[in-house]
């Protein structure tokens, strides 16, 4: 007993910690961590998370058109990404290089963090004919965030049928991070000629432009715009055992 006792505010330090990061308002609103979602997206949010898919030991994806794999153009475009949102939000990289970061782990950091979103960058693989960027989530909170992502990025596509739409999946980084969180496919590197698009970096630019642009109107407008919620899901955590992310 005498040792629980003394071990007992050693264990609670960290939890406070944690308690304190979970109420944090900022000064002009935004949503405090929930680990369900089953909320309104979030407005006034100060920090944006980026997660660039995939590094070091995993590639990702990797094109057969240009060579170029998964794990280099999300970091690239996350970078991108974080300095269209300069001046605007507090941004933090949830990997600044080539390393190989584990799915909980990338969940666990962004778990750190109240008044933000975490947007995770990726880009598809699939049949040599489908084309088009996809954006997927499942928390109600992160449906707006969801939908703009999702709209600025086929507009950023030069391709008219390039829109593959919104998928509620419950996936590692859409369920179980306690904050509004997206997944973003910026396109397929297994079709020809949008791999080659993907290859330039004026292209990813404008990509990384638009998905900024979408999470400043989030910011400012909430769900404003975005259609209806969805209905609210009660599913336990996604884990590794689930199926292929
Ligand atoms: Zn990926």
């Amino acid at each position: 007993m005498a040792t629980l006792f003394r071990i007992a505010p050693l264990l609670a330090a960290p939890f406070l910690l944690l308690s304190c990061a979970s109420s944090s308002r900022g000064p002009s609103g935004g949503l405090p961590r929930d680990e369900w979602g089953h909320r309104a997206g979030p407005e006034g949010f100060q920090t944006v998370i980026i997660d660039a898919g995939h590094g070091g030991k995993d590639p990702g994806a990797v094109s057969r058109h240009t060579g170029q794999r998964e794990k280099d153009l999300t970091l690239d475009l996350a970078k991108k990404l974080q300095s269209e949102l300069r001046g605007s939000f507090r941004t933090v990289l949830l990997r600044g290089d080539d390393t190989f970061v584990d799915l909980d782990d990338r969940v666990d950091f962004a778990n750190r963090y109240g008044n933000a979103v975490l947007v995770s960058l990726h880009f598809n693989s699939g049949p040599s004919h489908i084309r088009g960027p996809e954006t997927y989530y499942w928390r109600v909170d992160s449906h707006g965030l969801a939908v703009r992502c999702q709209r600025a990025m086929a507009s950023a596509s030069p391709a008219e049928s390039a829109n593959r739409g919104l998928v509620r999946r419950r996936l590692r980084l859409t369920r179980n991070p306690d904050i509004p969180c997206v997944l973003l496919e910026g396109g397929y590197l297994s079709h020809s000629s949008e791999s080659r698009l993907i290859a330039d970096s004026s292209y990813r630019r404008t990509l990384a432009r638009a998905i900024a642009g979408a999470i400043r109107d989030q910011s400012k407008h909430g769900d404003a715009g975005t259609g209806p919620l969805p209905a609210p899901l009660w599913e336990p955590p996604s884990r590794p055992t689930d199926a292929p992310e």
